[in-house]
């Protein structure tokens, strides 16, 4: 049986039973290999647009004998998926926010997504991006969660389609409607950690010799802010 990290094996628990998943930058299908021996799901196209992480996935499948079952595909984000696939589940992780974006975007712009899909994505860095893409794109975030994985934490997104607007406010773009809801430990311990980095980075500015009034005012308010969010989740 193969054994994801903590990271992958909560991004798999948010994969509906039964459901047809496309994995976008796969590099060893891991995430599908996985969710198939689990009986979770049947069947899998795993995405790969390097020729390397696209030729290590397509061994893993070959040594766990899923060929079948998993079909690896060569190409950039969802551009390798048509309407035939009947896709019901997307992942998405292990990248930056702003380049999972993207990938939406080329995606939905391409008639590549068929608006009923899950979308599950695990931004390593520049979760906002994520959560303005789905917002713009009538997307409801209906899970969210922080998972340490090797010391790190990392967000994990859950959002599906709906026919409606949703508008989120600048702060849940950020720090995340459902966590700013129900922030979890590991949530809190995620923005100590960022506020951590704002507190040394306007020390780091406060002793500078050149004057940077606008980069202290700007690190300041998002220090503030965010002491703001994690005072209020500790109440
Ligand atoms: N998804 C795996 C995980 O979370 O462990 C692998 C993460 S790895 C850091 C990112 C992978 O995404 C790389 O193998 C890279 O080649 C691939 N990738 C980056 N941009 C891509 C794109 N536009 N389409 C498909 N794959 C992409």
């Amino acid at each position: 049986m193969i054994e994801l990290g903590e990271r992958l094996t909560r991004v798999a628990s948010f994969v509906p039973n039964g459901s047809k998943v496309c994995d976008v930058g796969s590099d060893h299908a891991y995430l599908p290999v996985y969710l198939i021996q689990n009986s979770q799901i049947t069947s899998a196209v795993a995405g790969e647009v390097v020729e390397g992480p696209f030729l290590s996935a397509k061994q893993t499948v070959r040594d766990y004998r899923m060929e079948d079952r998993i079909e690896v595909r060569l190409g950039d984000g969802l551009q390798i998926l048509s309407k035939e696939d009947e896709i019901t589940a997307v992942t998405i992780c292990g990248m930056g926010g702003e380049l999972i974006s993207r990938i939406l975007e080329a995606g939905f712009t391409g008639g590549h997504l068929n608006g009923q899909e899950r979308l599950i994505l695990q931004p390593n860095v520049a979760e906002h991006f994520v959560r303005e893409w789905l917002m713009n794109h009538s997307y409801r975030i209906t899970h969210e969660t922080v998972v340490e994985d090797n010391h790190r934490l990392y967000e994990i997104i859950v959002a599906e389609p709906v026919n409606e607007r949703v508008e989120y406010t600048e702060l849940e773009l950020k720090y995340g409607p459902i966590l700013l809801k129900e922030p979890t430990e590991l949530c809190v311990a995620k923005w100590n950690r960022m506020n951590r980095k704002n507190k040394e980075i306007l020390e780091q500015l406060q002793k500078s010799k050149t004057p940077q009034h606008e980069k202290i005012e700007q690190f300041e308010n998002a220090f503030n802010e965010l002491q703001g969010v994690i005072d209020r989740a500790n109440s």
